[in-house]
C-alpha cells in the first residue's frame, strides 16, 4: 500500500474556493479610541522600567492607565506577558488575539485574555511602526504568532543549555516579583506579543520567519490598560532578531517601559470590561 496520495480530478476546483474571514469582527465592542487620546494628552508619567539587554523586568499598571514600550539605544525586540495584577490566573491569550485581529497587531486592536474570562486587558492606542504595513515577503511587526524563545526548543535543536531566552527571562523576573520558585513561576509564562519583532510565514513552506526589525531608537507602542495589569518584558536575546536567537550572538539593547496616569475625571464615564458574559453552563 502506497501512503502517497494523488490529486482529485476537481482538486483545482477545490483549491479555487475563496476563503471567509473565521472571526468577522464587526459585532466585536469597538474600543473608545477618541476617549483613550483625549485622557493621554493629559495624563502624567508615574513611573518607568528599564528592562536590560537579554533580561526582563516586571511592571505594573492600574486600569485606566497607559504604558508604552520604547526602543532605546539600538533596535531590540521585547517579548510581552500580561496577567490580572488580581488573578495571575487570567492572562494574555496570543491565540485567540491572533484569531481575531490577525497575525500582526497595530493601533486599535487588543490584546484579549484567556479563556473563561475573555475580555480585552489590553488596547494600543499609538504605535509608531504602523506605517510599515505588510512587506514583499508577507512580514510585519509586533506578531502574535511566534511563542517566545526558550531553552527547550533550544536543546532540542541544538543540545545547548542556553540561559537567557525570552521564557527563561521572564520565568526568572515573575519569580522574583511574586516570590515563587522557578517551577511554579514558570507555568504563568505564556505566549507573547512579539513587540516591533518583524515576522511572517514562508509562502513556498509555511515557516515562521524573522528578519530585521524595522525598529529604531524612539519608535513605541503604546496601550491603554482595560483591567489592572502586571507585565513583564523581555528584551530577547536575539536583539533586532535579523539572524539568530538563543545564544549572546546577537546584539542588544535595552527597551524602556513608561507608566502614564491620566487627570482625574478623563475617563468619566468609563467602565473596565467585564469578564466574558458566557453563561459557562456548557450545554449541562
Ligand atoms: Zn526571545
Amino acid at each position: 500500500m502506497s501512503n502517497r496520495f494523488s490529486p482529485p480530478a476537481d482538486a483545482q476546483a477545490r483549491r479555487a474556493v475563496a476563503p471567509v474571514i473565521c472571526y468577522p469582527t464587526e459585532t466585536l465592542p469597538r474600543p473608545e479610541l477618541k476617549l483613550y487620546h483625549r485622557a493621554r494628552e493629559g495624563a502624567t508619567k508615574v513611573t518607568e522600567v528599564i528592562v536590560p539587554a537579554r533580561e526582563a523586568a516586571v511592571f505594573q499598571v492600574a486600569a485606566g492607565q497607559f504604558f508604552r514600550i520604547s526602543s532605546i539605544e539600538g533596535a531590540q525586540v521585547g517579548d510581552l506577558n500580561l496577567w490580572n495584577q488580581n488573578d495571575i490566573a487570567e492572562r494574555f491569550y496570543s491565540g485567540k488575539t491572533r484569531a481575531l485581529h490577525g497575525t500582526h497587531v497595530t493601533t486599535g486592536e487588543r490584546l484579549w485574555s484567556n479563556l473563561p474570562h475573555m475580555r480585552p486587558m489590553a488596547t494600543i492606542i499609538a504605535d509608531t511602526l504602523e506605517w510599515y504595513g505588510i512587506d514583499s515577503y508577507g512580514g510585519s511587526v509586533h506578531d502574535v504568532i511566534g511563542t517566545r524563545c526558550d531553552p527547550y526548543t533550544g536543546n532540542l535543536l541544538s543540545t545547548d543549555h542556553y540561559h537567557h531566552c525570552c521564557h527563561s527571562n521572564l520565568t526568572r523576573a515573575l519569580a522574583d516579583h511574586l516570590g515563587l520558585s522557578l517551577p511554579e513561576a514558570e507555568l504563568h509564562v505564556h505566549d507573547v506579543l512579539n513587540v516591533f519583532m518583524c515576522t511572517g510565514f514562508t509562502r513556498d513552506t509555511g515557516q515562521y520567519f524573522m528578519k530585521a526589525s524595522p525598529v529604531r531608537p524612539g519608535d513605541y507602542l503604546e496601550f491603554f490598560a482595560e483591567i489592572d495589569l502586571l507585565g513583564a518584558l523581555s528584551a530577547c536575546p536575539g536583539g533586532d532578531c535579523s539572524s539568530e536567537h538563543s545564544s549572546d550572538e546577537a546584539a542588544c539593547f535595552p527597551l524602556l517601559i513608561e507608566v502614564f496616569a491620566p487627570a482625574t475625571a478623563a475617563l468619566a464615564g468609563w467602565k473596565a470590561p467585564a469578564r466574558n458574559a458566557y453563561d459557562g453552563s456548557h450545554g449541562r
